[in-house]
């Protein structure tokens, strides 16, 4: 290699270094505002709620005809994940699961390990139960108390913070966003990319890949509604440090679920 080439070469490499440096903030939104979503956290309080209020944990409302729902598996309690009144969201969240209450039963029995039996990694396993029961649905007037074992502690959910969300990862290449490595990077450190922790909306965070549940009924892709990240508001890790995610079909409200990967 002569001397000149030398410099060309080097020239060249100080072009690209520079370029790195030029990704702007403009040229970055340009490309993820069209699909730039609002997402809220929950605002929680460790106390005891009332059974129709929204929350993490503790006693949801339950049809006058029903017991505690319990796990298809070993037949126990199962966690009540969360229940999210309609009425207690944001109101530019356009009541996305309709009206009524959201409730995610969700069965953490170790001993008999029915979350690896029953694949709740999975939707509609059969140690969970997703649903919405509707305002006009007959309640139990008695307030059963819990028998779930080793029950997480109780957060009620006190109010929503918005969030500015984008997807990442898989979902960009099925949106067909394409990024250079440099402007991946600025979009990565600047945190444009789908939020970790628990949130309403937004852009689900998938931890391996684009994982939309199909309804069983029509087949359709599932709508992404409520993410449950580990160790977040409830004191529960799915399986690695995963995230589960709960969804519905657009068409049949009653067909829902939760699913969760990990690394
Ligand atoms: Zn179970
Ligand atoms: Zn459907």
């Amino acid at each position: 290699m002569g001397i000149f080439d030398f410099f060309t070469k080097k020239e060249k490499m100080t072009i690209t270094s520079t370029k790195t440096n030029t990704v702007t903030d403009e040229e970055i939104k340009k490309v993820l505002d069209p699909h730039k979503r609002k997402a809220w956290y929950p605002v929680v309080k460790e106390e005891k709620g009332g059974r129709d209020t929204s929350k993490f944990s503790g006693s949801p409302v339950l049809l006058d005809s029903e017991e505690w729902p319990c796990c298809g598996n070993c037949k126990e309690p199962m966690q009540l994940f969360t229940q999210l009144n309609s009425n207690e969201l944001p109101q530019d969240a356009n009541k996305p699961f309709g009206e009524g209450y959201l409730q995610v039963f969700y069965c953490t029995n170790s001993e008999k390990e029915c979350e690896i039996e029953t694949e709740a990694y999975f939707p509609f396993s059969k140690s969970t139960l997703v649903r919405v029961l509707g305002f006009d649905e007959a309640f139990s007037k008695i307030n059963k108390p819990s028998q779930v074992k080793e029950e997480l502690p109780e957060k009620v959910i006190t109010g929503w913070e918005p969030q500015n969300d984008y997807p990442s990862g898989e979902e960009l290449d099925e949106l067909g966003v394409s990024f250079t490595d440099e402007q991946f990077d600025y979009a990565y450190e600047k945190n444009y990319m789908s939020l970790s922790n628990d949130k309403l909306l937004g852009w689900p965070l998938w931890v391996q890949g684009v994982e939309y549940p199909d309804c069983p009924e029509c087949g359709e892709r599932m709508n992404y509604i409520f993410q449950i990240d580990s160790d977040d508001n409830l004191d529960y890790m799915f399986g690695d440090a995963g995230c589960s995610h709960i969804t519905q079909c657009k068409k049949h409200r009653d067909k829902l679920a939760i699913a969760w990967a990990c690394g």
